[in-house]
């Protein structure tokens, strides 16, 4: 049984608490990780087991749809994100994409959209997708280019998505169009799409590393009935934002369960494996290592508990919800780094799938952090997150660097962190390269042999 301790931290309630409990309990049961044949098939049986065994009512809102309660629930998303990404990466996946692909109809759905939706994702037989992104439209949402057109009660989309999670199973998908009220953000509406509609095709199914269903689709004068709208006309770039806001912070949670499980593995790994007439755990360098990665971890707890529980307090967590993603990503990264060629295979490709999506929009963090935050209190941002994110860590490193100042936070802190760990490891693994310029670093480039980016 996995360590419950920070369940006691004054975020949750006794319900998470409980929460926390039985589903690892389930999961050491009933999850298997390890190299699926299909895929497809896997995903399709995860949705189904989470939805019978009722965990799928923490990935909706609205409790005459069977949720767990009438508003999302952050603090308990959080939760079965970090316990299952423990115990497999897939049935994270199968879980995450049932909220965020029904997340928009949880938020701005129909009455009747949502009985007709809600409650069958909520038992795990209608899987769900979010189709927002398109190749010229990633972290730009307002690039995209799909279009919808009206004809009398009906929409006709026209366009493309690509990086689709579910794409290929799923019973339908939250299409984000360019309706054209105006331009840019303002002139994006969302709809729901089956893929039994004429003109919707699957164009290419995409491989990744942790693998799972993804693809490419198309909308050949597809058209849809006008009740297919969701939310307002023209709203739909606050549809999307809403939703991934929702979700944001789980990504940060899932990267935790991925993190503790690395620390699992390496304290595995370390007080096992006999060397030089002891264990690994005995060198004190292994030891300051797993000290490390205690504290990044419980520092990536903080922050991601601290962004799930303002929101359940019906707060906006935008910077605080990409401080958590940051920190807790970046942590899930370096800790799989540590296991070395003795780690478990099944649970490098847990973490692979951290090494490929967060990877994609670690920029557009920092970004956020800087951007959101009115000018009057970025330095207390600044403070704080340094406070929660690394104080100790970071201290220990500039003392032994020696480093007068390292101001280019959070890269900063990145490249120390990393430092710091090719010491403790005492070589270099794989390439690195830190730029010191006007006494601050402001780059690195890190490359792990395997890690195919
Ligand atoms: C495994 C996987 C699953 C996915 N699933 C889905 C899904 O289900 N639905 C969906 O709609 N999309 C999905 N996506 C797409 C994902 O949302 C996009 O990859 C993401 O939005 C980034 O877009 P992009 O890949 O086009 O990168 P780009 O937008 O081209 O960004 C390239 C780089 O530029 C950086 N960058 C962006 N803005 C700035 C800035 N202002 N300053 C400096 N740097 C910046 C980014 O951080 C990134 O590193 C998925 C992607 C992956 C990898």
């Amino acid at each position: 049984m996995a360590d419950h301790t920070h369940f006691d931290w004054p975020f949750f309630d006794a319900h998470h608490r409980v929460l926390a409990r039985e589903l690892d309990g389930w999961a050491a049961k009933n999850i298997h990780a390890g190299h699926e044949v299909d895929v497809d098939a896997a995903c399709r049986k995860l949705v189904r087991q989470l939805g019978e065994a009722g965990w799928l009512k923490y990935a909706i809102g609205g409790k005459e749809y069977g949720a767990s309660s009438d508003a999302i629930d952050t603090r308990a998303i959080c939760i079965v994100r970090e316990t299952l990404a423990r115990h497999s990466g897939l049935a994270d996946f199968a879980f995450a994409m049932q909220g965020l692909g029904s997340g928009a109809i949880t938020l701005f759905g129909t009455p009747a959209q949502k009985s007709q939706y809600l409650t069958r994702v909520r038992e795990g037989s209608l899987i769900a997708a979010f189709a927002l992104s398109e190749p010229d439209a990633g972290s730009d949402v307002a690039a995209l280019r799909c279009e919808a057109r009206r004809e009398g009660d009906a929409f006709v989309l026209n366009g493309e998505k690509t990086w689709i999670s579910n794409g290929g199973i799923a019973d339908f998908y939250v299409v984000f169009a360019r309706t054209g009220e105006e331009p840019g953000a303002r002139g994006i509406t969302a709809f729901i799409v089956e893929p039994g509609a004429r003109g919707f095709a699957i164009a290419e199914r995409i491989d990744v590393m942790a693998p799972h269903p993804l693809a490419r689709i198309t909308f050949t004068d597809c058209r849809i009935p006008a009740s297919q709208l969701l939310g307002e006309p023209a709203q739909g770039f606050k549809v999307a934002m809403a939703t991934l806001d929702v979700f944001r912070t789980s990504v940060a949670a899932a990267a935790l369960g991925f993190a503790r499980c690395a620390l699992h593995e390496a304290l595995r790994r370390a007080t096992s494996r006999k060397m030089f007439g002891q264990t690994l755990a005995d060198f004190q360098l292994t030891q300051a290592k797993l000290a490390s990665m205690a504290t990044s971890i419980d520092a990536a707890a903080l922050l991601t508990y601290r962004a799930a529980w303002l929101r359940d307090q019906g707060q906006r967590v935008t910077v605080e919800a990409a401080m958590a993603k940051l920190t807790a990503t970046e942590t899930a990264q370096h800790d799989f780094e540590i296991n070395g060629g003795g780690a478990d295979a099944s649970n490098r490709e847990r973490g692979g799938k951290y090494f490929a999506e967060p990877a994609r929009s670690r920029e557009i963090n920092f970004h956020v952090n800087g951007r959101q935050a009115p000018a009057a209190f970025r330095d207390e941002i600044r403070e704080r997150e340094l406070q929660a994110f690394a104080a100790p860590v970071f201290h220990k490193i500039v003392e032994n660097l020696q480093i007068a100042r390292v101001e280019n936070y959070p890269g900063g802190i990145a490249i120390a962190k990393t430092h710091e760990y090719f010491r403790a490891i005492g070589m270099r693994w794989g390439s690195s390269r830190l730029r010191f310029r006007n006494g601050r670093f402001s780059h690195v480039n890190l490359r792990v042999p395997g890690m195919r980016r």
